[in-house]
């Protein structure tokens, strides 16, 4: 067996290998691994425990900026197992620890099948299942982590675990919504949906009309099927080659929706919206993998400061608030709204550790930080948008859009306890770092330290 890569601080490579999705944050771990099967990431696991350095799994660093102080922590980065297989039959994707969505979305397409995948094609599929996931066809198919099938891990004691509904049913439970608390993610297997085509676009509005566009996408997600999932958005887009010269540099008000029907539905769904008049409207029945240009994210690393919340509803005023807010000059590129609900609202006995999402909306939102004085402008700016949404906070985070450090029922809910009881039972010893801890019931055990000295020696 080969042995896993390390890389250490004085290696050529360091740099990259260190490097997070989210190049707005320096991750300063003692070392880096590399691991290239599951196997590698065990022994990445048993060298990290027998120097007592803790171990934090990344996929992509997607949610790096929570994780804060990693000096005495080895990043296994997952980012070298991508492969994906896929039973059509079956209708189940296996996905290795380090596969990104379009691996997954890719893959399937051929089949006939979709996945329910994250906005972004460069998201990893670990992180955004461990924390819940919430696709375009979300509130028909509810979470994607409640749509798991098995999980393997390798867990603190260096084994490679498969947790499915019969084997190690505490811990399948956990990590679906209960992040990367529990081991190395080194295999998920997900449900696919008979779904090739979507009828699914964006309408864009001059940003002047926020408030209106608002208000009439808001009354409209009161009408719709549990087919239709759609976000309300200010957008600004930044003044670089990248971006289509129509859109470079102008800001709009957006509305996104996707509908898992005919063409000929959607476009009797979408009339109230469109006869706002939009300038311009994207709406086409398109092949569904190529959903994940329709929220326009970036498709490589971009440094980013960005936060969300669950909103219980999204009242007039709280819109008035926002849209007021984002009148003026802003430092933020995007502002945006997630209709919820549907079949996400649903907490089935069989669902994970995020069993529901008991909220109406989603919000996010976020800035490039360009320099340290648009980073301050973008800190301010998204608690401002947070203040004016206050009174609709529903209590509680959504763990992948919550970007700052945070831990307990804010996060995990009514699962909060029993998550520290699991975390106990599978890593007593805490020695696994997420971005957002759950930490073992009753307190860390002390852990081995037996050959942190020579740690010292080989990181230094
Ligand atoms: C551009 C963009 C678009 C997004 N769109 C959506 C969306 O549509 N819907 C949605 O729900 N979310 C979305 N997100 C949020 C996304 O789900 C989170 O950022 C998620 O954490 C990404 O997972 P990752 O593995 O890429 O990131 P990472 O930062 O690598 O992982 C986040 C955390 O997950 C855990 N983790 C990751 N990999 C492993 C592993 N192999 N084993 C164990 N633990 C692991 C770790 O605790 C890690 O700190 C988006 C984020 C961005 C930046």
């Amino acid at each position: 067996m080969d042995n896993v890569t390390l890389v250490f601080p004085t290696d050529e490579g360091w740099d990259s290998a260190r490097q997070a999705w989210n190049l707005a944050v320096d991750q300063q771990p003692a070392a880096v691994a590399l691991p290239e099967s599951a196997e590698e990431v065990a022994q990445a696991v048993r060298f990290a425990r027998d120097r007592g350095l803790r171990v934090v799994p990344q996929s992509t660093g997607h949610t790096a900026s929570p994780l804060g102080d990693l000096s005495g922590a080895l990043l296994v980065k997952t980012e070298r197992l991508r492969s994906v297989e896929i039973d059509p039959e079956a209708r189940i994707a296996s996905a290795d620890g380090g596969a990104l969505w379009m691996d997954v979305t890719r893959a399937a397409a051929p089949h006939g099948l979709a996945a329910l995948a994250g906005s972004s094609p460069d998201v990893g599929v670990a992180g955004y299942h461990l924390g819940g996931g919430i696709s375009w066809l979300a509130r028909k198919y509810g979470l994607a982590a409640n749509n798991l099938t098995a999980v393997e891990l390798v867990t603190a004691d260096g084994r490679i675990v498969r947790a499915d509904a019969e084997n190690e049913p505490d811990l399948f439970w956990a990590v679906r919504g209960g992040g990367g608390n529990f081991g190395v993610v080194t295999k998920l297997e997900l449900r696919l949906f008979p779904i090739a085509e979507v009828y699914a676009g964006t309408l864009f509005f001059p940003a002047d009309r926020l408030r209106e566009v608002l208000h009439a996408w808001r009354e409209w997600t009161d009408t719709v099927p549990d087919e239709v999932m759609s976000v309300g958005r200010f957008m600004q887009f930044p003044p670089i080659p990248d971006v289509p010269e129509p859109l470079r540099g102008r800001s709009f008000a957006l509305v996104e929706a996707t509908f898992i029907g005919s063409e000929e539905d959607g476009v009797e769904l979408l009339r109230p919206l469109r006869d706002l008049g939009p300038v311009m409207d994207t709406f086409a029945s398109i092949p569904v993998q190529t959903l994940d240009k329709l929220h326009m994210d970036p498709e490589h690393p971009v440094p980013g400061i960005g936060d969300g919340m669950l909103l219980s509803d999204l009242t007039p005023d709280a819109i008035d608030r926002v849209a007021e807010l984002l009148s003026g000059a802003s430092s933020l590129l995007s502002v945006e709204f997630r209709h919820l609900g549907g079949e996400l609202a649903n907490a089935r006995p069989e669902n994970g550790a995020f069993a529901s999402v008991e909220a109406g909306f989603a919000t996010f939102a976020v800035g490039i930080p360009m320099t340290p004085e648009i980073a301050a402008g973008v800190e301010s700016e998204i608690a401002y948008v947070q203040a004016a949404l206050a009174p609709v906070d529903a209590g509680r985070m959504y763990l992948n859009f919550a970007e700052k450090p945070r831990t307990g029922k804010v996060l995990f809910g009514d699962a909060y306890h029993r998550l520290r009881e699991v975390k106990a039972a599978y890593d007593p010893e805490d020695l696994f770092k997420a971005n957002h801890p759950v930490p073992p019931a009753r307190g860390p055990r002390p852990r081995h330290r037996t050959a942190a000295v020579e740690a010292r020696v080989v990181v230094d």
